[in-house]
């Protein structure tokens, strides 16, 4: 119906700021639609790949970063060398490029003698020049611990903690290895999370170094089980952690000004939480994203945490309720309970659920715009309305930008107004009452994650 979309262009041109061409303005693209190739990557996930990446996974008996590294059947040695060789596998073909990410952790509270310490890293380099140096981290850790975290012989299976991530992180690695995305994806098992986030810690660190963009990392940690210790199954939801203000000794001058506009809430990993639930939601019917306003679980860490030190936004995926009978245990039995992380404790549909959820994020990131940079709101002037400004988004295909808006109260966004192809807008609603965000939207409706207007003074 090209009557009515150029009708629609028209509406949205007239409430488009005065000072640039609004007539100009192109018709709203459709922000709701699934896209195609996100349905088909999300249809595409197995839980039976899953399965068998863990059952695998498991079979090595222990992958403790300072267990063997000769061996071909055990240890974390033949472990990191079969994920990787797994991974070259189902990419070949394809452009995903596989490589060892190494570095010898010093001896250190949980590295008893110098070790190589070895990320399994898979890049999915982005098709669009303007698009492909952002960056969409995903990862999940191959290492395992038993009762002794030094114990680097004993039996240590890691079913859920954490085969469930590393498997869900190479099944999304395979199935989207065949698609193209504009910006790029690295999916990545990493090594010695449980020696302290040394693997995430390095390459979140080398990325610094680098000056590498980005634009947002997930760790999924412990996604493998739907039964919570008193039994109670819940297989219909994950949480997601979210960071908002770093518990930092003294504040970055960015988040001075995030708190003294009351845009706690509004920190990067915030928003990139919010754009995750809208559109894990939207592509996995029927389960829920539950977004936890906190960094972890209380006074916890994973791997999102280095990159949240290096100024990333990061998030963390995790069951929603863990059982630690299965945590971090020896394999034993006591009064007739099974204690350790084993694979009949792990439900792989459950696991692929939560892998589907980061697929549909991660392809809706990687296909969308950057969000805009240089988000500003207007403060010169005592106003009841809302004037904000933006800069123009560097990739081709983005058709215009649009405000959205939320109650100071409320954590997901409320409403939006799609504005045209323009970089500066009036909305007549308070800044006193509202918290806004601008997003990029591409012609296609692929819609970025929202920027937070900081004041323009
Ligand atoms: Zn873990």
């Amino acid at each position: 119906m090209p009557r009515l979309r150029i009708a629609a262009g028209l509406v949205a041109g007239l409430f488009a700021a005065s000072s640039h061409a609004a007539s100009s303005a192109p018709a709203a693209p459709d922000v709701t639609r699934h896209q195609a190739q996100i349905d088909k990557i999300v249809a595409e996930i197995s839980p039976k790949r899953i399965d068998a990446y863990i059952r695998k996974l498991v079979s090595f008996e222990t992958r403790h970063t300072m267990s063997d590294t000769t061996s071909e059947t055990t240890g974390i040695g033949a472990a990191r060398r079969w994920i990787r060789s797994e991974l070259e596998r189902c990419g070949a073909g394809t452009s995903l490029q596989v490589s060892f990410d190494s570095h010898i952790a010093p001896v250190s509270a949980r590295i008893s003698r110098p070790t190589e310490i070895v990320n399994v890293v898979a890049t999915l380099p982005g098709t669009q020049d303007a698009s492909k140096d952002r960056l969409y981290v995903v990862s999940g850790h191959y290492d395992s611990r038993n009762t002794d975290v030094m114990d680097a012989s004993g039996k240590a299976p890691g079913a859920n903690d954490d085969a469930s991530g590393t498997a869900a992180v190479m099944e999304m690695a395979c199935v989207m290895a065949k698609y193209k995305f504009d910006a790029t994806l690295v999916f990545m098992a990493v090594a010695a999370e449980e020696q302290g986030l040394l693997g995430a810690g390095h390459w979140a660190k080398t990325a610094r170094e680098k000056n590498l963009n980005v634009a947002g990392m997930f760790t999924n940690d412990i996604i493998g089980s739907s039964r919570a210790d008193d039994g109670r199954v819940d297989n219909k939801q994950v949480r997601l952690f979210a960071q908002g203000v770093p518990a930092t000794k003294e504040m970055s001058d960015t988040v001075r000004q995030l708190v003294a506009t009351g845009g706690e809430n509004d920190s990067i990993s915030r928003q990139l939480a919010r754009h995750v639930k809208e559109q894990g939601e939207r592509y996995v019917k029927g389960f829920k994203v539950n977004v936890i306003q906190r960094h972890d679980r209380y006074l916890r860490g994973g791997d999102h945490m280095p990159f949240l030190e290096q100024g990333y936004a990061a998030l963390r995926f995790t069951e929603p309720n863990e059982d630690f009978s299965h945590q971090h245990q020896n394999l034993r039995t006591e009064n007739g309970k099974v204690y350790g992380d084993l694979i009949e404790f792990v439900d792989v549909d459950y696991t692929a659920k939560v892998a589907k959820v980061n697929a549909a994020a991660l392809a809706s990131l990687a296909l969308a715009p950057s969000a805009p940079q240089g988000a500003k709101v207007r403060t010169d002037k005592l106003v009841n309305d809302s004037t904000l400004v933006w800069q123009a988004n560097p990739e081709p295909d983005v058709a215009g930008y649009r405000i959205v808006w939320r109650d100071t109260t409320a954590a997901g966004w409320q409403g939006s107004k799609f504005v045209g192809n323009v970089t500066e807008t009036t909305i007549n609603m308070s800044k006193d009452n509202y918290f806004f965000g601008v997003q990029a939207v591409d012609k296609d409706g692929n819609v970025s994650v929202a920027s937070y207007p900081a004041p323009l003074r």
